[in-house]
């Protein structure tokens, strides 16, 4: 069955259309943290990039099944479903982000945060944590890194320094390394005003992932978000991977700064719909009103009936079964086996992250940290083989980026420190 899956993947898709492993499984089912191949084998989900709340959680179907049979349409009709979304929704965020756009993808919705921080400012460039990867649209392409990109870096695009504490030029043992990697950035916005091309926006992910799995450091957002409101730069924030009380401590990464670290926008994704397409951009109702005062901007499917079902049944289930606490309580349990692990295995370089979103950086030589990527990808194949699934990014693919289920357990975060203790024992 694998085989005629692959042969009409290659026939009708892309050649090059990726695949997770070099032996792929062929997945038929999933449930909570577990996804099951045609052989009926389970494979503990330790990769999956948008469940949030566990694979196929039985109240979400209900609740998309139940609205797919009574209506669907698009938010041009008047339903109450959009509304008591959106002010659920905007009720997560700080006071004054309380507009919504709802559309489709995180692509969609970082693409709008461009335009509209564009028409705003009358200015077109853009600056960015080098590396983070912020969707496929031509405008977010041109915002992401040049791995994702058919051409050559555009002009408007501004790169800062990755405030990796690993790898970059401040330490974990520097108490100012975010205020140092913050200086860079607000460098950034001064050179380029000085050049004559003051920037739109500052884009930001509070944990990068494409980026390599970075922990923001401790104080590293105030002083750029001081910077842009002085300089009328508008700040955006993509948690599409990060928000939705992924990283335990708050609801949205950004919030993990500190409490007056307040965004102008967010844009929101994946999780928000468990892996329905239900995705969106919040800001305040000045900026929406300066954008959009005659209504141009629409979206067909963006917030129709079946997705705000589906994204309200998740908040609360999220507020149920107390998620974001776990990701605090028992992402914190995997951090600490994963460092464990780092004392028994040279490999082990750096282990990082918040709540159920970490990283385990492989290098060959610890002094050196040259990155190990061939043999993290063999890693991820041999625990693939163990029946855990879990994959490698970052800029030298020698990144394990864990990012489970919100209701993983304890005995699950055992069970993936494990199968990593005796697959690094026992080698390739
Ligand atoms: N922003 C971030 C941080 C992402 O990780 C992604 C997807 N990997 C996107 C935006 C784009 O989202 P989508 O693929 O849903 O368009």
């Amino acid at each position: 069955v694998i085989d005629t899956a692959l042969r009409g993947r290659k026939a009708h898709l892309p050649e090059t259309h990726p695949t997770y492993f070099e032996q792929p499984i062929n997945m038929v089912r999933a449930r909570d943290c577990r996804f099951y191949d045609e052989h009926g084998r389970a494979y503990l989900d330790a990769l999956n990039n948008v469940t949030l709340v566990g694979h196929c959680h039985p109240r979400l179907v209900a609740a998309a099944t139940r609205q797919l049979g009574r209506l669907n349409t698009n938010s041009r009709f008047v339903y109450d479903l959009l509304s008591e979304y959106a002010e659920r929704l905007t009720a997560t965020l700080p006071d004054g982000l309380d507009v919504v756009y709802f559309v489709n993808s995180g692509s969609e919705a970082n693409d709008l945060a461009l335009r509209i921080s564009r028409y705003l400012t009358k200015r077109d460039d853009v600056v960015i944590i080098d590396d983070a990867y912020h969707g496929y649209t031509t405008v977010v392409a041109d915002v992401s890194p040049s791995r994702y990109r058919h051409y050559g870096k555009p002009d408007t695009t501004h790169p800062t320094p990755v405030p990796d504490r690993y790898r970059g030029a401040y330490g974990y043992d520097d108490p100012q390394a975010g205020a140092k990697y913050a200086a860079h950035v607000i460098e950034t916005f001064d050179r380029l005003a000085a050049e004559g091309r003051a920037p739109a926006a500052y884009l930001f992910e509070a944990l990068l992932a494409g980026g390599g799995q970075v922990v923001l450091p401790p104080g590293y957002l105030a002083p750029i978000f001081a910077a842009a409101a002085e300089r009328g730069i508008v700040t955006i924030a993509d948690e599409v991977q990060v928000g939705f009380g992924r990283l335990g401590e708050a609801f949205w990464g950004f919030q993990t700064q500190g409490p007056d670290v307040v965004p102008d926008m967010v844009t929101m994704g994946k999780s928000m719909g468990n892996g329905f397409p239900v995705a969106a951009l919040v800001t305040t109702r000045e900026i929406s009103r300066a954008f959009d005062p005659t209504g141009r901007f629409f979206s067909t499917y963006g917030g129709n009936p079946v997705a705000c079902a589906v994204g309200l049944e998740l908040l609360g289930i999220m507020e149920e079964e107390d998620l974001q606490r776990n990701a605090l309580t028992t992402g914190g349990y995997l951090l600490e086996r994963l460092g464990g692990l780092a004392g028994r295995h040279e490999l082990i370089g750096d282990v990082r992250g918040q709540g159920f979103y970490s990283g385990v950086e492989f290098v060959r030589d610890r002094r050196t940290k040259e990155p190990a990527s061939e043999e993290t990808l063999m890693i991820c194949e041999r625990l693939k083989d163990e029946g855990v699934l879990v994959y490698p990014t970052g800029p030298h693919w020698n990144i394990l980026k864990l990012k489970p289920p919100l209701s993983f357990t304890p005995a699950m975060a055992d069970e993936f420190a494990a199968a990593l203790d005796r697959v690094l024992e026992a080698g390739w």
